[in-house]
């Protein structure tokens, strides 16, 4: 590798990473034996010490940008080292690093330069020429740049296997603040055609079999969490409409790493919201996994995740008159909502007690957290006294949480 392709791939590669929408899951795109690569099995993915995922060649096209948005890095007020690829330096990087088994696929996004088409006309054209030059079957997941046309868009999604627009902040007022040259519709758009298309391919393949592929791990999106005062009432109110609305896989939550001395953010030295970070994608997968409604696990009386405990276990402490069941006869629903009995665990009850009267010495055999659940469920040595706020600091003394040492309030920003 030339020591100007490293350079650029020191930029490039350290730019990218405030985005966190990277998770390569989701896609089954399948090797024929004539190609390189093959996302259905054995995509690993790599986490950093916080959590990101890294396992994807994971770069900017550029950090050049028209745009001024506030909490980016890459802003074109920002005074850093700029740098752009050729379409064929991201084609001939991916190919080569794949080949030397240092990653599993490509994730591209881009500052925006000259216009969002011609941006976007760049991004696609690095998919196109890994999968029809290359062959190539490996992951990939592209940005798409708001305000793109709607052909670039379709485009996109016939090569790359996940989309993602990040609509970067909770609220239109925020994005107005942070991000003059945006606008929300803008970003929404996109998604909207994305999710129709996506639909369409659906139907269009139970007929054709050999419809191709149009974004197979479907799109997601990233919120920035902490830059500014929103409450995780509407950050998840905001995850469940895309959700519902777009059949997102995933909404990303990145919390605000402060960059600049700007009277609008956090200032520099501001810690970045981690615990929060955490609670919300805690948060998200009951929303996706567990049948929660936004509402139970907050709400406009009570906006802010507790940072202490997780949200399951916030919920069950907020509704003690639902506790403690019975695990040899409540519901399904219930068991899994049980603090410390996760989906498989609640799963595994429900078929072992058809067979014996499950006790305490069964549960601890299928793996469930005692330290919680054994305030939620009923056996002889339960105690039916004990209060919420009692019970929580039990468990908080128990318990072995990586956040223990460290519990502050979530970010207070204005
Ligand atoms: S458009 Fe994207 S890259 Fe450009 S400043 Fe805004 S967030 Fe950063």
């Amino acid at each position: 590798m030339s020591d100007r392709i490293r350079e650029k791939l020191e930029i490039l590669a350290d730019a990218a990473k405030y985005d966190v929408s990277c998770a390569s899951s989701g896609s089954n795109r399948k090797n024929d034996n004539k190609g390189l690569g093959n996302t259905g099995n054995g995509i690993c993915h790599a986490y950093t010490e916080d959590g990101r995922c890294v396992s994807l060649l994971k770069i900017l096209l550029t950090n050049f940008c028209i745009y001024d948005c506030a909490y980016c890095v890459s802003r074109k007020s920002n005074d850093i080292q700029r740098a752009a690829f050729t379409v064929q330096e991201v084609v001939d990087l991916t190919i080569n690093f794949y080949r030397r088994n240092y990653i599993e696929g490509l994730f591209l996004s881009s500052g925006i330069f000259k216009n969002p088409d011609y941006t976007m006309e760049r991004l696609v054209l690095v998919a196109k020429k890994l999968r029809t030059e290359h062959k190539f079957n490996g992951y990939i997941h592209l940005k798409t740049i708001p305000g793109a046309s709607d052909e670039l868009m379709h485009e996109a999604a016939l090569y790359a296997d996940r989309l993602s627009v990040n609509v970067e902040m909770p609220t239109k007022e925020s994005l107005q603040l942070l991000a003059p040259d945006k606008n929300r519709e803008a970003m929404i758009k996109p998604m909207r055609f994305i999710d129709k298309a996506i639909i369409q391919n659906r139907e269009e393949k139970k007929i054709f079999k050999k419809t191709p592929l149009y974004a197979p791990a479907g799109q997601s999106t990233q919120m920035v969490i902490g830059a500014t005062p929103e409450t995780d009432f509407q950050v998840l109110y905001l995850s469940h409409f895309f959700y519902k609305k777009f059949h997102l896989r995933r909404v990303y939550y990145s919390g605000y790493v402060p960059i600049s001395n700007d009277n609008r953010l956090p200032a520099i030295g501001t810690p970045v919201p981690m615990i929060r970070e955490n609670r919300l994608y805690q948060a998200d997968w009951l929303m996706r996994f567990y049948h929660f409604k936004v509402d139970e696990i907050v709400d406009a009386a009570n906006p802010l995740l507790d940072t202490e405990v997780d949200p399951k276990l916030s919920w069950a402490l907020r509704n003690m008159h639902l506790f403690p069941v019975d695990i040899n006869r409540a519901d399904y629903m219930l068991i899994m909502r049980v603090p410390g009995i996760g989906l498989r665990s609640a799963q595994k009850i429900c078929e072992a007690r058809k067979f014996t009267r499950l006790n305490i010495e069964h549960l601890k055999k299928i793996g469930i957290s005692l330290n919680k659940a054994k305030h939620f469920i009923q056996s002889e040595n339960s105690c039916k006294d004990l209060q919420p706020e009692k019970i929580k600091q039990l468990i908080l003394q128990e318990g072995r949480s990586k956040y223990k040492a460290n519990f502050s309030t979530q970010l207070s920003v204005f």
